[in-house]
Order: structure tokens, then C-alpha cells, then sequence
């Protein structure tokens, strides 16, 4: 088993998020989600939540400098015995670049990234039907509803339907059209470096799991 960090990726609704939240459970490990960066940024008001709010509501993307900067700053927060589980970051080949380079001044690696597969329709129908708890973000749906309805399983908090305004169909065309402009050849840059591990996302969130685990060792 390998000690370096590790990146999710994986287009939206893809379940990268959720695997790395139930990654992050364990010990040893931090999650570093951007768009969770974001979306804090956003509930407290700062300038930088309001340009992020901007953006997601658009289904674009944070401009690299601000998301890099960001990122710098939650790094060096990080101690160098926790391993990283990267979500939703890179998503640009500029952001990767980046991304090297301030692991690289932590002393730190990725050596591995791991991609999710699902297919287009897939995705469009698991974001359409997504719940989100209000305090640690864990994502729901149709396939899979909290059990107990309205409660996180995995913090009590309050799980809402459509909690996510960029969820809404023309929002989640957009977030789709702009992952294969811009992320697909962040995917084909790992995949030249001979570092990608390609998953199959669908199925149950323990079968991902199984896949995930088995693509780490
Ligand atoms: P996510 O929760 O990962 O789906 O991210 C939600 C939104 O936050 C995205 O649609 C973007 O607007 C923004 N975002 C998250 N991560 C990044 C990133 N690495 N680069 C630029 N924008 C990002």
C-alpha cells in the first residue's frame, strides 16, 4: 500500500465526493474538496465566497489563482503524517501544474489518481434526485436515501432534497460541458505520466468503495 496523496476525479455526480468523505472517516487521512471550500466560503459572506457563489451558479469555474491560493493556504494547514484525498481539485492542466509544485514545497506526492466512470445519463439522473446534509456535505439520492429520512447517517445533520442551487438541469448541462473542456485533459495529463486508475463509479457505494480500495493497493 502506497503512503502518498491521493486524487479523486471524476465528472459531477460521479461519486468521488462521497468516497472521499468515507475515505476521510477513517484515520490517517484529510479531505481537501474545493467546491466544500467554496461553498464554506459562501455561508460565511467573504469576497471570495461571493466570486465562487458567482461562478458555481453558473456552472463555471473559480478562476486557478484564486482556487491554487486557496488550496496553498488549506496545504500548509495540513500536518505531513496525514495523507490528502483531493476532490473536485485539479480540474484544469494549470491547476495540476500548481498542484505538483506546492506538494513538491511540502514535501509531499500523489501517487495515485483515480477516476470514476459513469456514464452521461447516469450522472444527469443521480444529480437531478441529490440531497446534501447541511453540515458535512455527504451526498444522497434516489438510489441511495439516508435511513432514517431527512438525517445524515454519517453526522445527524439535516439532509435536504435539491440543497444544491447548481443541481438544476441547465446548471448540471453547463458543469458537464465545462468538465470535458477543461478536466478531461487534466484525465489525459495523468494518464501521459502513467499515474491514472480508471473505476467503474457505478453500483452501490460499498461495490465503489471495494473498487476504490482495490485501485489504492
Ligand atoms: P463541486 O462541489 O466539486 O462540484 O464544486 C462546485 C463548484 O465549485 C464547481 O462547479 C465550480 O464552480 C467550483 N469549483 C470547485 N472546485 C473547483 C476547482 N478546482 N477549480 C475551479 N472551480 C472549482
Amino acid at each position: 500500500m502506497s503512503r502518498g496523496d491521493l486524487i479523486l476525479m471524476g465528472p459531477p455526480g460521479s461519486g468521488k465526493g462521497t468516497q472521499a468523505r468515507l475515505l476521510a472517516d477513517g484515520p490517517g487521512w484529510v479531505h481537501l474538496a474545493t467546491g466544500d471550500l467554496f461553498r464554506e466560503h459562501l455561508r460565511k459572506g467573504t469576497p471570495l465566497g461571493k466570486l465562487a457563489g458567482q461562478q458555481m451558479a453558473k456552472g463555471e469555474y473559480v478562476p486557478d489563482d484564486v482556487t491554487v491560493g486557496m488550496v496553498r493556504q488549506r496545504l500548509g494547514e495540513i500536518p505531513p503524517r496525514e495523507r490528502i484525498v483531493f476532490d473536485g481539485f485539479p480540474r484544469t492542466v494549470p491547476q495540476a501544474e500548481a498542484l505538483d509544485a506546492l506538494l513538491a514545497e511540502h514535501g509531499r506526492q500523489v501517487d495515485r489518481v483515480i477516476i470514476f466512470e459513469v456514464p452521461r445519463e447516469q450522472l444527469i439522473d443521480r444529480l437531478a434526485h441529490r440531497a446534501t446534509c447541511g453540515r458535512c456535505q455527504m451526498v444522497y439520492s434516489s438510489e441511495r436515501p439516508p435511513r432514517v429520512p431527512g438525517t445524515c447517517d454519517r453526522c445527524g445533520g439535516d439532509v435536504h432534497a435539491t440543497a444544491r442551487a447548481d443541481d438544476s438541469p441547465d446548471v448540471v448541462r453547463k458543469r458537464l460541458e465545462v468538465y470535458e473542456e477543461q478536466t478531461r485533459p487534466v484525465v489525459e495529463h495523468y494518464e501521459h505520466a502513467g499515474r491514472l486508475v480508471r473505476i467503474d463509479g457505478l453500483g452501490s457505494v460499498d461495490a465503489v468503495r471495494q473498487r476504490l480500495t482495490g485501485a489504492m493497493t
